[in-house]
């Protein structure tokens, strides 16, 4: 038995087999789990359906989460395919790439309302959808990035989204706690080179810093976040709420480090 033999997982954000949503199905399906996609839109069909049918999914569904309408009609499948489900996977973001270089005070208006609107309003769009169709002790998970934290050099209006993305798993951990005893948590990954990651200017930096400074200084994969996610979906993790779980080689716990011994 694996441990998430009899869930189903609802999951969000598969573009290709670099995306860290592929690796989270993958893991999910490995112990047990059923799947149901959903991806964005149309020009993705070609290389998400191939992926769906390797996974053996119980259905692949196009929904642009941006659009009120579109999700309405993909829970109505949901809920004929599936009935209640145990699993909702939100691994969705996007930022206009002029948005993700240089100065953060340089950010336009349409640029911060479309990040947030993408990157932290479907997560919540998504649960409420989900809430009535989620069984009892059910588990949500999104994904973060450490630049909610800490300023990281161009993640700019990205990184103010994820502070709010961390934010918003606190309150609807609150909110979904205590109508059903779902339990809502993020993923902090360390970088992974995806097609979301090539929109950060510099990207090929931020991944060897990893790799030399990290406490285990290496970088991470989509298998790491498929593992994460599968303790965070089971029943392991039952009383597990409202947290962020780094799964970043440590990287997020060095302040300073490698100043040398001798006084000077
Ligand atoms: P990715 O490009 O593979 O995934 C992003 C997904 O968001 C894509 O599938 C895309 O289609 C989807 N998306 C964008 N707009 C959408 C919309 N309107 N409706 C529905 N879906 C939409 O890249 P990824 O790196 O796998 O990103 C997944 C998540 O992981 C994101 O939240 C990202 O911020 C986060 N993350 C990534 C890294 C990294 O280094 N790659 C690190 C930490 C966190």
């Amino acid at each position: 038995m694996g441990l998430l033999t009899g869930k189903k997982a609802l999951i969000f954000g598969i573009a290709n087999d670099k995306s860290i949503a592929y690796g989270i199905a993958r893991n999910l399906k490995q112990h047990g789990a059923e799947l149901g996609l959903s991806y964005a839109g149309s020009v993705l069909e070609k290389r998400v359906k191939p992926i769906a049918d390797d996974l053996g999914v119980k259905f692949c569904e196009e929904c642009d989460l941006t659009d009120d309408a579109a999700i309405e009609t993909l829970f109505g499948k949901v809920k004929k395919d599936f009935g209640q489900f145990d699993i909702l996977v939100h691994s969705v973001a996007f930022a206009p790439k002029e948005a993700l270089a240089g100065r953060y005070i340089e950010t336009a208006r349409d640029a911060f309302l479309t990040t947030m609107n993408i990157s932290v309003y479907t997560l919540i769009a998504v649960a409420k959808h989900a809430e009535p169709l989620m069984k009892e002790n059910s588990s949500i998970i999104t994904m973060t990035y450490y630049g909610g934290e800490k300023v990281v050099q161009n993640y700019n209006v990205m990184g103010v989204a994820k502070s709010a993305l961390d934010s918003t798993v606190r309150y609807l951990a609150v909110d979904l706690g205590a109508s059903k005893s779902i339990r809502v948590n993020a993923i902090s990954a360390g970088p992974v080179k995806t097609l979301a990651a090539s929109g950060v200017s510099g990207f090929r930096s931020i991944l060897s810093v990893i790799g030399e400074s990290a406490p285990l200084r290496r970088p991470i994969d989509i298998d790491d976040c498929g593992g994460a996610a599968v303790y965070l979906a089971s029943d392991l993790a039952k009383n597990v709420t409202g947290e962020v779980l780094h799964v970043d080689s440590g990287f997020n716990i060095v302040g300073l480090f490698g100043v040398g011994n001798k006084a000077e």
